[in-house]
């Protein structure tokens, strides 16, 4: 796939990808997943506020006045697809403390894998903020689909999707729909399985970060 071409980027840094593969790892204890998703969210929010406006603003240093470099106007708006998506929140929020935070509960029916909503709460000035979607796993593409939709009902105008895994399926899927959302990625992996699961993975984020198996 030309990932450039399909507006996707892949953060291919060396701390992201070695915290990657750590959590790949079939032996990684939650504790450590945990950290290491926190740690990771922390390096994609760089990148994903990367183009961000900024504006001037006088201040006045210890020797003399400037007009120092600050974050234009409203400024982010994060959204967590429950529950995996808190995994990445908290990270994201240790660099951007003052960023909105918005909730979508989603899950995907498991004989279908159809996206089905059953909580939706986000702030209400949506259409003056950047809205950074975050879900680790970009797989069949169908809970991300629903999200952003929901959100561009909403009035979100600027939205990017996050995550730390996309199955090419996923990405096609998401971009068909949502072709104006770039997506981040810490990687893109080779397929996805019959239950819906991306191959080779990391498993059940949700399992993962939760120790619910
Ligand atoms: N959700 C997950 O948690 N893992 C996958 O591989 C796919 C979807």
């Amino acid at each position: 796939m030309d990932a450039k071409a399909q507006n996707v980027t892949v953060i291919d840094h060396p701390l992201v990808q070695h915290k990657l593969t750590l959590m790949r790892k079939r032996d990684t204890a939650v504790v450590q997943f945990r950290q290491l998703a926190r740690e990771i969210a922390l390096l994609l929010a760089y990148e994903v506020t990367r183009d961000l406006p900024t504006t001037t603003t006088p201040i006045d240093t210890p020797l003399a006045e400037m007009a120092a470099p600050t974050l234009a106007g409203k400024k982010l708006c994060l959204v967590s697809i429950l529950r995996a998506g808190e995994g990445l929140l908290q990270g994201m929020l240790d660099l951007v403390p003052s960023a909105r935070v918005g909730h979508i509960g989603i899950y995907r029916d498991p004989e279908t894998l159809v996206a089905v909503e059953y909580y939706y709460k986000v702030p209400e000035d949506l259409q003056e903020r950047l809205v950074v979607v975050v879900d680790p796993m970009l797989a069949t593409g169908n809970s991300a689909v629903a999200a952003v939709s929901k959100l561009k009902e909403d009035g979100a105008q600027q939205i990017k999707f996050v995550c730390l895994l996309a199955a090419p399926e996923g990405i096609a899927q998401f971009q068909s729909v949502h072709p104006d959302v770039p997506i981040l990625t810490a990687a893109i992996d080779k397929r996805l399985n019959d239950h819906g699961y991306i191959v080779p993975g990391l498993g059940d984020a949700g399992d993962r970060l939760y120790g619910t198996k």
